[in-house]
């Protein structure tokens, strides 16, 4: 029996290239690799533009030609997991639908794949499709996200990658609702193999994610993965009132007990600066408190495994 693997396509709006990706890269692609069966599993994301219709076309060529068609648009991450979801295979591939990630591609993850590795992850060579503040955002993303203490996630991995059943598996059952499909991967472990290659250019159509989206990407995936910034005001907050205290340490002997033997005549002004200055250090910190109380609120709510066994290493079980 050949091994049977799903490739999982999200598609929001893609009609400007939808059958140019089928036709010209997916389908060609797939017909050399004679060793395994495939099913595709196109998501259709609240497409408005016809997208849906061409893919019910599709469909009805091949039983392996799946369609799943969502009530409108939840986002790719949505996307992601209901094709995962919905996967048969043995190992699941997941591709976007504009050819930004190259088919030709998927060989070379199924070798990682059948030499052991349970995740394979497909990594950016370098940043074509950007501009300046894009690049360095991201740029600036991957280097916050490893300060963070994520150091899981390798700069420039990306949604085209292999996971394999056992991985499948445990990803179905994560729970959460706030998502980052590739962060929630990486979070499950399972030592990834890492496949270079060249981010293409769109075949057509335009880039659903602009900016602002991409923003509230990242944002998401500093809330759902660490509590760190939060860490980080609350020592603000200390070194704050520690600075502030001493200062204030001094000035009530200097002038109050010893009568300004350095003659400083610190004004009145400035002493309630420092006061000030003070109390805002602690205000900081009980805020940080809070935050850290309402993290371990969050982090029980994501509900999220204790711990994931990799079953192929297991012994004895
Ligand atoms: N996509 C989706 N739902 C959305 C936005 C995008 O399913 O709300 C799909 C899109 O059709 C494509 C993939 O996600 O197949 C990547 O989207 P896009 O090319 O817009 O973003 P990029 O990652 O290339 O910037
Ligand atoms: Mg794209």
């Amino acid at each position: 029996m050949k091994k049977l693997i799903s490739i999982v396509v999200p598609a929001h709006n893609e009609i400007a290239s939808l059958s140019s990706f089928l036709e010209d890269q997916l389908l060609t692609e797939l017909s050399k690799i004679k060793d395994y069966n495939f099913e595709i599993i196109f998501v259709d994301d609240g497409s408005t533009d016809g997208t849906l219709d061409l893919l019910q076309e599709y469909s009805t060529r091949s039983k392996n030609f799946r369609v799943i068609s969502f009530s409108r648009n939840f986002g790719k991450e949505m996307a992601l997991t209901a094709g995962l979801r919905y996967a048969r295979g043995d190992a699941a591939i997941t591709i976007d639908a504009d050819g930004q990630q190259p088919p030709k591609l998927i060989p070379t993850l199924l070798e990682e794949w059948e030499k052991g590795a349970d995740i394979v992850v497909g990594v950016r060579d370098h940043y074509t499709k950007h501009g300046f503040i894009a690049r360095n955002g991201s740029r600036l993303f991957y280097w916050l996200l490893r300060r963070m203490g994520n150091h899981y996630t390798v700069a420039g991995s990306t949604d085209f990658r292999l996971i394999s059943r056992p991985v499948l598996d445990e990803f179905n059952q994560l729970p959460e609702h706030s998502r980052i499909t590739r962060g929630l991967i990486d979070w499950l472990g399972f030592t990834p193999k890492y496949v270079k290659y060249t981010y293409g250019t769109r075949l057509a159509g335009k880039p659903s994610y602009n900016l602002k989206k991409l923003f509230r990407l990242a944002i998401d995936s500093f809330v759902s993965m660490s509590t760190t910034p939060l860490v980080i005001f609350g020592y603000i907050g200390v070194i704050i009132t520690l600075l502030s205290g001493l200062l204030g340490l001094f000035c009530l002997i200097n002038q109050y007990l010893l009568g300004d033997p350095l003659h400083l005549y610190w004004p009145g002004t400035l002493q309630m600066a420092i006061l000030i200055t003070f109390l805002v250090g602690l205000v900081l910190i009980s805020q940080a408190m809070t935050a850290l109380y309402i993290s371990s609120i969050h982090t029980e709510s994501l509900g999220r495994p204790l711990f994931i066994v990799n079953k192929k290493e297991s012994r004895n079980l």
